[in-house]
């Protein structure tokens, strides 16, 4: 009998509690999902987009891999530096084993000045807000602006460049929060420049995310020709790895068009490094200045001392993610993740018993949800390894987990609870003429989960 608790219930989590469950691992498995918020699903349901419907259906799987007998979901917990928080150390008395896939919660910086004034976000913060995360403030954007500026050119800047752009009523039929619809429905936004430092071929988005930019009802996108030539290889892709060689196919169509008198403009701009961020009188951003920059010849680039001011009321920092260290457990600030081998942790380079990492925090904030599987077999492999000194370790917990979760005077959300949540998430959207729609705040999700018969 192995008692496992899996830290985390986003893709990494489940596939990972999935994992350590399947049939013909070590019999007698019963794996925890904890999760400190009370829904499961981390990123697929609070980040990625409203509208990527197929993607987001995803879930799905996620809820029949979670609805295994063996494995037990508790919400609102949670670990490490919290007030409220299990330490690491309390989880190891609890469990045989314990996973961390807690992700990368906390956003990468930009490092220049006017970082921080009024009207500039991280991604982040936009994504939460839109995707009603608990944590965001429901009225958190007043989407007044006319020019917006997206800083970086990976999937996650195309998200959000394309959730300003369109309209809210493209955005109806999802579970988008109401106050988060209202507030696109009123935006002024009618100008987006999403910003890449370096060239085209160097984007970091994927091809299908790309030309969904190109297929959007009210708004076009524009590629200045020149300045993305400056690319050693858009006159001919051909070398490239794949992705990049199909993105730059995608921007050489769309290069030169000039604008075609569609409300909103997704600006695609490259080869400009952000220098600050400018405010005006009322304290709040005006502009961006970019520094422009030039291929190196190897990959990069080098500033060329020119600079160029492009115009936002909004800027939304869009330049990758961090993991967050969790205390009590060991953390590799410089990469931000935790130190591992092969997802077992390691504590001054020696493998931790009973500790383990899979996703983001792991690996770093890269690849798509499938990543996660491989990353998650990987780990579980290492654990299935362990199993006989794991119950060594521990000739089985005798206090009850799920007791001392509960009397610890938390208000763990088990599944009927989370059940409970998407019901009242059903009844919601049928009062407001729609879909589903999100539960964006702390209480209203906590009672609806206590209303489970
Ligand atoms: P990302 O793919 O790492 O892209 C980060 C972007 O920020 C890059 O363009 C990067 O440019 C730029 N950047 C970094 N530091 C910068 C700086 N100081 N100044 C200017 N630009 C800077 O990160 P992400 O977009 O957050 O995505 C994270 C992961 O989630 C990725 O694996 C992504 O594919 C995945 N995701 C997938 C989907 C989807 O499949 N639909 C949706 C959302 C997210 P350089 O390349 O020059 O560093």
């Amino acid at each position: 009998m192995l008692r496992i608790a899996v830290v985390g219930s986003g893709p990494s989590g489940v596939y990972t509690a999935q994992a350590l469950v399947q049939q013909g691992a070590v019999p007698g498995v019963t794996v925890d999902v904890l999760d400190r918020l009370p829904c499961p699903y981390g990123l697929v349901r609070y980040g990625v987009a409203p509208d990527h419907e197929k993607i987001k259906s995803l879930q799905g799987n996620l809820r029949a891999a979670m609805e295994h007998p063996a494995i037990t979901f508790f919400g609102n917990v949670p670990v490490g530096d919290d007030p409220r928080g299990l330490p690491p150390r309390r989880l190891l008395e609890l469990y045989h084993a314990v996973v961390y896939c807690v992700g990368a919660a906390a956003d990468r910086r930009l490092g220049v000045p006017g970082e921080d004034l009024a009207g500039s976000f991280s991604a982040t913060e936009f994504v939460s807000w839109y995707s009603a995360h608990p944590d965001a403030a429901p009225d958190g954007f007043v989407l007044g602006a006319r020019s917006a500026v997206v800083i970086g050119v990976g999937n996650v800047a195309v998200d959000v460049a394309r959730v300003l752009a369109r309209g809210a009523g493209e955005l109806h039929g999802t579970d988008v929060p109401h106050a988060a619809l209202s507030a696109l429905a009123a935006s002024r936004v009618t100008d987006i420049h999403m910003v890449g430092r370096r060239g085209p071929s160097q984007a970091k988005f994927t091809t299908k995310e790309l030309r969904e930019l190109g297929d959007l009802s009210g708004a076009e996108t524009l590629v200045r020709a020149q300045e993305a030539a400056l690319d050693p290889a858009w006159d001919d892709p051909a070398g490239l790895p794949a992705v990049g060689r199909r993105n730059v196919e995608v921007l050489r169509g769309w290069a030169g068009r000039p604008p075609g008198g569609r409300p909103r403009r997704i600006h695609l701009r490259f080869f400009l490094r952000p220098a600050a961020l400018l405010g005006g009188d009322d304290g709040a951003v005006r502009a961006v200045r970019f520094e422009r920059t030039a291929p190196d010849g190897r990959g990069g680039v080098v500033g060329t001392g020119e600079f160029e001011e492009v115009e936002a009321q909004l800027v939304l920092r869009s330049v990758g993610y961090r993991g967050v260290p969790i205390a009590g457990l060991p953390f590799d600030a410089d990469l931000g993740v935790v130190p591992h081998a092969a997802g077992r942790v390691l504590r001054e380079g020696v493998p931790s018993p009973g500790e383990y990492v899979a996703g983001w925090i792991k690996r770093g904030p890269t690849g798509v949800i499938g990543t996660n599987r491989s990353c998650a077999k990987e780990t579980v492999t290492s654990l299935l390894a362990d199993a006989g000194a794991l119950a060594a370790r521990r000739p089985g917990p005798v206090e009850d987990a799920h007791a001392v979760l509960r009397a610890a005077g938390r208000e763990p959300v088990e599944w009927p609870g989370w059940l409970a949540i998407e019901a009242a998430e059903a009844a919601l959207g049928q009062g407001l003429g729609r879909g589903p729609v999100k539960i964006p705040d702390w209480e209203g999700l906590l009672s609806a989960a206590r209303s489970r018969s």
